[in-house]
């Protein structure tokens, strides 16, 4: 099992795991030592718990640069199909550069876990900031949304579709830039291939999948315009009291935009036209970068720590 991650990476774990284990637990959590023969990392503070991972984050003890690592334990992903998930997240995110895209180092396992070494992104996730502000203004929204596009249009280059696209997987960078991140779901698609797995969560999820249609890029642009509706809006636009009933919802395409919500004309209309149920009727990635939304009004290449907590105001 772990020689098909070690296969797949190119950073060979070398460490002999029949006569010694790379973890060394000294008194304290806070200085327990992970890593193997070419890294050795201090392991700090519990950033959060995914379906399978625990994150921590992780200080190299020779360079002192803090990163994120999610610890994966061998028993919870025992099961074929879910290890291949595994291994697929790593190929996958192991062959991605870019700014918008949570950086992967490199993994290292242990008898126990598999580690995945990651950028970190220490001002947590959109679903957290929204959280707390609520809803959030056009600038910022656009603001969000170009570096998303951006990753998007890297992605689809490469023929990924990343197919989890939520408020929970857009990371924020300490200086506040998105960063993509899990691609537990992601698949390889080559050109004209249609992928057919159900997968995602609910309320971001495409109709063509939940209707076994087959799928293709058009998913993760429906996924945006929930994100773009949902930031807007302060909650996603095919929400209810029920996975069921927000797939019924979703099939038949039945959402408003409340007017007290004062939405702007352009806002609308990128909403309108990216929520639509036929996938090829969905806007191009670069007909979205020059819809009115982005192009007109105020906009911003930076926003501030504070903007996590309180409306910034456009200077
Ligand atoms: P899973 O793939 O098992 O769902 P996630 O990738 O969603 O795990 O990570 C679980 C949680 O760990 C996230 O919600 C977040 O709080 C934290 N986390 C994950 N990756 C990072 C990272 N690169 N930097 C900071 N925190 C992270």
């Amino acid at each position: 099992m772990s020689s098909a991650v070690a296969a797949s990476d190119g950073h060979n774990n070398v460490y002999d795991r029949s006569t010694k284990t790379n973890r060394e637990n000294v008194d304290t959590e806070s200085s327990e030592i992970i890593g193997n023969d070419k890294h050795r990392y201090r392991k700090g503070k519990f950033l959060g718990k995914g379906g399978f991972a625990r994150v921590y984050e992780i200080t190299d003890v020779e360079t002192g640069r803090v990163l994120a690592c999610k610890e994966i334990r061998k028993a919870s992903v025992a099961e074929p199909r879910t290890w291949a998930k595994v291994v697929s997240e790593i190929n996958i995110h192991k062959k991605l550069r870019h700014t918008n895209i949570v950086q992967y180092e490199h993994f290292f396992e242990d008898n126990e876990c598999v580690y995945i070494v990651l950028e970190l992104c220490s001002n947590k996730t959109l679903l957290e900031l929204l959280k707390t502000r609520k809803r959030l203004q056009d600038f910022e929204v656009k603001y969000y949304m170009l570096q998303m596009l951006a990753a998007l249009q890297y992605l689809q280059a490469k023929n990924i579709i990343h197919r989890d696209l939520k408020l929970g997987n857009l990371f924020l960078s300490g200086d506040m830039k998105i960063k993509i991140g899990d691609f537990g779901l992601a698949a390889k698609c080559d050109d004209g291939e249609r992928r057919q797995t159900l997968c995602g969560t609910p309320n971001y999820i495409a109709p063509e999948i939940l209707d076994k249609r087959g799928h293709g890029y058009e998913v993760d642009t429906w996924s945006m315009g929930v994100i773009l509706y949902t930031l807007l809006v302060g909650y996603p636009p095919f929400e209810s009291s029920n996975v069921k009933k927000t797939c019924k919802l979703i099939k038949s395409n039945s959402y408003s935009i409340p007017s007290e919500m004062n939405l702007s004309e352009s806002a609308t209309d990128l909403i309108t036209s990216i929520l639509n149920s036929d996938p090829e009727q969905r806007p191009t990635l670069e007909a979205i970068l020059v819809h009115p939304f982005f192009i007109t009004g105020p906009t911003t290449d930076t926003l501030p720590i504070s903007a996590l907590t309180v409306a910034p105001k456009y200077t």
